[in-house]
C-alpha cells in the first residue's frame, strides 16, 4: 500500500517542487508526482545533441527573489550563476546596434536626448515599479473587504501608490492602464530602440505593443530585476535546469519524495474535499490536501470531473486565455558566429530582432488568424559563450524565443513547422550573414510542440495570459486568486496563479505559506 502524504503536489515545475521545499522544511510529508521523466516542468535542460545541453523553454533568469533563494540554500545545492547583469544588444541589418547596459545606451545612431531620456524612463519605471513590486511577491490582496486583516493587505497597495506622492501617483494611474507603444513615444524618437524595450513588456505572451495593459507588463518584468539581488539578466551555469535541479535538492533534502514518469490522471473528490490523486496507471494516493503546479485549466478541465464544480466557475475557467504565441529555436553550431555589429564580448548577452514597434506589431497580426510571421521578432542568447558545460568541441548552441507564432493544430503542422524554420533562418541571416554554413542541427518548437513537452495548456509561458483582467486578485480568477479553490483542500502553486509567470518561485513560496497558515 502507498504511504499517505499530508500533501501531494501534481507538477514538478520549479513552483511545484519550490511549495515542495517549504512544506517540507516547515516538517510536512510531501510527494511530488511528475508525469515527464524530468522534472523542472518549463525551467529544464535536455540532450540537442552528443555534448550539447539545451534549455528547451526558459532559457534566462531574472525574476528569482534574492530572499526565496537564500531561504532554500540554491547555491549549496550546486547552483552557480555563468553570467550576471546580461547587457541587452538591438541587432540592425545596417550593423548600427545598439546596446543597454544598466542605464546607459550606445550606438550610432542613438541621440543625446534619448540617451538622457533613457536615465529618465529608468528612473520613472524604477519609481513605479517599486509602488507596484511587493504586491507581486506577496499573496493577491482580497477585494471581498471582511476583516481587518484583507483591509490592510488592500490598504498596503493603495499605501505604496499613495506614497509615490502626488505627482508620481497621477502620473502611475495615468499610465498604469496605457499600451506601450504610446509611452514609448513620449519618451523616444529612436524606433529600433523603442521595439527593443517595448518586447520587455512582450515576451510570452498573446499581445503586442499597442496591447492595453503592455504598461503593466514591463512593470512586471521591471519587478523581477528588482528583488532579484542585482543578479539582473543572469545565466545559470549548466542550463535553466539546474535552477529545477538545485530546488528539488532542497526539497528532497528536507524530506520531499519526487517521482518522476508519474502522470496523475484525476484527483479524487469527496464530499467536496480533495483526497488524494489517481495515476493513469491506475494507482490511487491518499493525502489530506492535493497542490495543483499544473495550469488552471488543466486542474479543473481534465483533473477534477465537472460533477464537482458548478457551471458558473466552470465556465471562467473555460474561457481563460491560453494560446501561447512564443516558439522557441535551438541552433548547434560549428563555431561561434558573427553578428553585425556585435564584438565577441556582447556574444554572449542577450540579443534582439525587434526592428521597430510597428514591425512587431506586423510580426504579432497574423497570429491572430492561426498565421505564421514573415518577419519573426527574437530574443537570441549563446549560452555556450558564458558557459563552457553547454556544448563539447568547440560548437556552440544558439537558443532563441521566438515570437510570435499560431497554436498550429492543423494538418499542415509539420509542413508549416519546417517552411516557418526557414523563414526564422532567413530572418537571422540579415544580422548574422554566415550562420547559415554554420548549422550542424536545428529545432524549432512551436507553441504546439512547448504544449506536448512541456504539459502547459496553449503552450502558454505563463499558463493563462497575464493582462490587466487576469492580475493580482483576478489572477487566473477572482475565486482561485489565493490559491485556494472551490474544492477544499485542493490548491494551486504554478504560473497561473498570482503573481504569474517566469522562473521565480513565488506562487510556489507563496502556495506553502498559506497551507502552513492553515489555508486561509
Ligand atoms: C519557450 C519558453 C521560454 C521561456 N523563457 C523564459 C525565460 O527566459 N525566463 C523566465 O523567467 N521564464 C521563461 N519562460 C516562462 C517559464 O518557463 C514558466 O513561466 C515557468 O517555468 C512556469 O513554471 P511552473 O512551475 O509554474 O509550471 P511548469 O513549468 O509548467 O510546470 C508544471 C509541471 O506540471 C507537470 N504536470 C502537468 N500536468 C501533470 C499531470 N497531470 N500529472 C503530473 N504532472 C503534471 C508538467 O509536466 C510540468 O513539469 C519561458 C517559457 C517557455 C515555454
Amino acid at each position: 500500500m502507498t504511504r499517505r502524504f499530508q500533501n501531494i503536489i501534481i507538477g514538478a515545475g520549479h513552483n511545484g517542487l519550490a511549495c515542495a521545499a517549504y512544506l517540507s522544511r516547515a516538517g510536512q510529508s510531501v510527494l511530488v508526482l511528475e508525469a515527464s521523466d524530468v522534472i523542472g516542468g518549463a525551467a529544464r535542460n535536455r540532450d540537442l545533441a552528443p555534448g550539447v545541453t539545451v534549455s528547451p523553454g526558459a532559457h534566462l533568469l531574472h525574476a528569482m527573489p534574492a530572499d526565496l533563494m537564500r531561504e532554500l540554500n540554491l547555491s549549496e545545492h550546486d547552483l552557480s550563476l555563468a553570467a550576471t547583469d546580461l547587457n541587452t544588444v538591438s541587432l540592425a541589418v545596417n550593423g548600427e546596434a545598439i546596446t543597454f547596459d544598466g542605464d546607459t545606451v550606445t550606438g550610432s545612431a542613438v541621440s543625446d536626448a534619448d540617451k538622457a531620456a533613457y536615465v529618465r524612463f529608468n528612473k520613472d519605471m524604477h519609481r513605479f515599479t517599486k509602488a507596484l513590486g511587493p504586491a507581486l511577491e506577496k499573496l493577491a490582496p482580497e477585494i471581498a473587504i471582511e476583516t481587518w486583516k484583507q483591509r490592510l493587505d488592500l490598504m498596503g497597495l493603495g499605501w505604496s501608490i499613495r506614497k509615490l506622492g502626488r505627482y508620481h501617483m497621477r502620473e502611475f494611474l495615468r499610465i498604469i492602464g496605457m499600451n506601450f507603444y504610446d509611452l514609448l513615444d513620449e519618451y523616444f524618437e529612436n524606433p529600433q530602440m523603442k521595439a527593443a524595450i517595448a518586447m520587455d513588456a512582450l515576451w510570452g505572451g498573446e499581445w503586442g505593443a499597442r496591447s492595453m495593459g503592455s504598461v503593466l507588463t514591463y512593470l512586471y518584468r521591471m519587478a523581477g530585476y528588482a528583488r532579484n539581488g542585482d543578479v539582473g539578466i543572469a545565466q545559470p551555469k549548466g542550463g535553466m535546469g539546474a535552477v529545477s535541479a538545485a530546488i528539488a535538492k532542497a526539497a528532497k533534502a528536507a524530506g520531499t519524495d519526487i517521482r518522476t514518469g508519474a502522470r496523475v490522471k484525476q484527483i479524487l473528490v469527496e464530499n467536496d474535499h480533495a483526497v488524494g490523486v489517481e495515476l493513469e496507471t491506475g494507482e490511487r494516493i491518499e493525502a489530506d490536501r492535493v497542490i495543483s503546479n499544473a495550469d488552471p485549466k488543466q486542474t479543473f478541465m481534465k483533473l477534477v470531473s465537472p460533477d464537482h464544480l458548478d457551471t458558473g466557475f466552470v465556465r471562467q475557467i473555460k474561457n481563460l486565455r491560453a494560446r501561447g504565441k512564443a516558439g522557441k529555436l535551438h541552433l548547434v553550431l560549428s563555431s561561434a558566429p558573427k553578428f553585425k555589429g556585435v564584438d565577441t564580448v556582447n556574444l554572449g548577452s542577450r540579443m534582439i530582432i525587434a526592428p521597430t514597434m510597428d514591425e512587431i506589431e506586423l510580426a504579432f497580426n497574423p497570429s491572430k488568424y492561426k498565421k505564421y510571421p514573415t518577419a519573426p521578432v527574437l530574443e537570441i542568447i549563446m549560452p555556450s559563450v558564458n558557459d563552457e558545460s553547454i556544448a563539447s568541441d568547440g560548437r556552440h548552441l544558439l537558443s532563441a524565443v521566438v515570437q510570435y507564432l499560431p497554436y498550429d493544430d492543423t494538418p499542415d503542422e509539420e509542413a508549416n513547422r519546417t517552411a516557418f524554420l526557414e523563414t526564422v533562418l532567413d530572418q537571422l541571416e540579415r544580422y548574422a550573414p554566415d550562420i547559415r554554413k554554420q548549422i550542424i542541427e536545428a529545432e524549432l518548437l512551436t507553441p504546439r510542440d512547448i504544449e506536448r513537452e512541456f504539459g502547459m495548456t496553449g503552450g502558454h509561458w505563463h499558463h493563462v495570459e497575464l493582462v490587466f483582467e487576469t492580475f493580482l486578485f483576478n489572477r487566473p480568477i477572482p475565486a482561485l486568486s489565493r490559491h485556494t479553490s472551490p474544492i477544499t483542500d485542493l490548491y494551486l502553486c504554478g504560473a497561473g496563479c498570482h503573481p504569474g509567470g517566469n522562473v521565480m518561485g513565488i506562487a510556489g513560496r507563496n502556495a506553502a505559506q498559506l497551507i502552513l497558515k492553515g489555508g486561509k
